[in-house]
């Protein structure tokens, strides 16, 4: 904990002095504080002042209204980079989700209505004075996660706080204070109150600032927290949720694929099954079409195979699983399935399983590239079989299925006179499938 690294960089420090100049008390607060204690690098410096967003508004040449209804106000730099300004502020009215904000609160008031201990100390940009009245660097020390104030109360201001509380822990490996997790546990039978939006945010975020999420998750599961909001999870093996902690973490600069595959694989069993409406569940729980279509066919192809999986699979079987999740999600199920792989052993997976496992993905790989494997590749069409004497229809649609699984035995049959023979056989003499 060094001093100069608490040091805001010049943009931030000079949006403060134009502050104080004006005569408003201005302070750095929030994350970026609680990060440069840690020592950990941050661009986010949120800076809040007794001056009200009119002021703001008025001191600044270029500013965007952010928030004003908060007191929150834009304020970019001549980079053009935005940095918030927010009026002290305390809360007047809450109800578990929203609440009432008044202005002209002090510096004290302000860092009171805050979460936690590590996110309410104050560090002035210039002077580097910090105020700390709650013990956050204590906390920082102690590696600790506790509510400011009474945790029950918080709680039931803002029920999010239970979900921010556990990301902050496994973020930074803190244990939570024990009346702050009392809290959390009394909180959890509330937490349908939460928009769902909000939850999918606090999901998103974990998959993407925590290294290894599977201690987060199982603190959601302990806290009750799955069993309220996302009941599908509350009972997913351990291993599921340890799986995850060997898919790379999207970073917080992107990589939208890492994050999907993260989220994907909160819902994906290797063996089995996945229950009917996973669907319906994502949804529920806001992931965006292409994430849950993504995470439907995932779960459908990893739940299609015997697992431990063998490595001497059958090739018809491997296609069948290769055409379940489609050529370009091939890779995403190796990784998922792989992460599975590694979370089941215990200690690093020996060299003779990560052998097998690289050539059956070889072998699955060239199955993708080289074989039939949808309707659209077969090498004849619904218009071929209506020529044949197949009628319009359902029988057409039905057809094209059975043909495609004759071929997904054995790919030597997609030739046009090979299917065609085979669309005139009546289904189930067709040999063994
Ligand atoms: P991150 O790095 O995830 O952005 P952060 O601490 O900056 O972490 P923000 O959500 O950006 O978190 O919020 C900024 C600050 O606002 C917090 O540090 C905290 O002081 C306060 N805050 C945010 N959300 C709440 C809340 N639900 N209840 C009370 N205070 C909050
Ligand atoms: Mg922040």
């Amino acid at each position: 904990m060094t001093q100069p690294r608490l040091r805001p960089p010049p943009a931030i420090q000079g949006i403060c002095r134009t502050l104080e100049a004006a005569g408003f008390e201005a302070w750095c607060v929030g994350g970026a504080v609680r990060d440069a204690f840690l020592g950990i690098a941050t661009l986010d410096w949120d800076i809040a002042t007794a001056a009200r967003p009119e002021d703001v508004q008025r001191l600044f040449r270029r500013t965007v209204p952010v928030g004003v209804r908060f007191g929150t106000v834009g304020v970019l730099d001549r980079d053009g980079v935005l940095h918030e300004v927010t009026t002290f502020r305390h809360d007047v009215e809450t109800d578990g989700r929203h609440a009432v904000v008044r202005f002209g609160a002090s510096l004290e008031e302000d860092l009171a209505r805050r979460d936690f201990t590590i996110n309410a100390i104050a560090v002035h940009a210039e002077r580097l004075e910090v105020r700390d009245p709650f013990g956050g660097r204590a906390d920082l020390a102690a590696r600790l996660v506790r509510c400011v104030g009474d945790p029950r109360e918080r709680m039931r201001e803002d029920r999010l706080r239970a979900l921010r509380a556990i990301r902050f822990a496994g973020r930074f490996g803190f244990a939570i204070d024990p009346a702050t997790w009392e809290a959390i546990r009394e909180s959890a039978p509330h937490l349908g109150r939460l928009s769902m939006e909000r939850v999918k945010q606090e999901l998103e975020k974990v998959m993407e600032q925590v290294a290894s999420p599977s201690g987060t998750l199982e603190r959601y599961r302990e806290g009750g927290i799955f069993a309220t909001l996302v009941p599908a999870l509350a009972t997913a093996p351990a291993t599921r949720f340890r799986a995850i902690d060997h898919l790379a973490r999207p970073g917080l600069t992107g990589r939208p694929h890492r994050r999907a595959l993260r989220l994907a694989a909160l819902f994906v069993e290797p063996g089995q099954v996945p229950p009917r409406d996973l669907e319906r569940t994502l949804k529920a729980l806001k992931y965006s079409n292409v994430e849950a279509r993504a995470a439907v066919a995932l779960a459908g192809a990893a739940g299609a195979l015997s697992w431990p999986l063998d490595p001497a699979l059958g090739e018809g079987m491997l296609r069948r699983v290769v055409a379940r999740v489609g050529r370009l999600d091939l890779p995403s199920l190796a990784r998922i399935l792989w992460a599975h792989v590694a979370a089941a052993t215990d200690g690093p997976v020996p060299d003779s399983a990560r052998r097998a496992g690289r050539a059956l993905y070889r072998r699955a790989l060239r199955i993708a590239w080289r074989d039939p494997l949808t309707i659209g590749d077969l090498a004849v069409d619904g218009d071929d079989l209506r020529r044949v004497g197949v009628p319009a229809g359902r029988a057409v649609g039905e057809t094209l299925a059975r043909l495609l699984e004759a071929v997904l035995d054995d790919p030597a049959r997609n030739t046009r006179e090979a299917l065609l023979a085979l669309a005139s056989v009546e289904p189930g003499s067709l040999g063994p499938r």
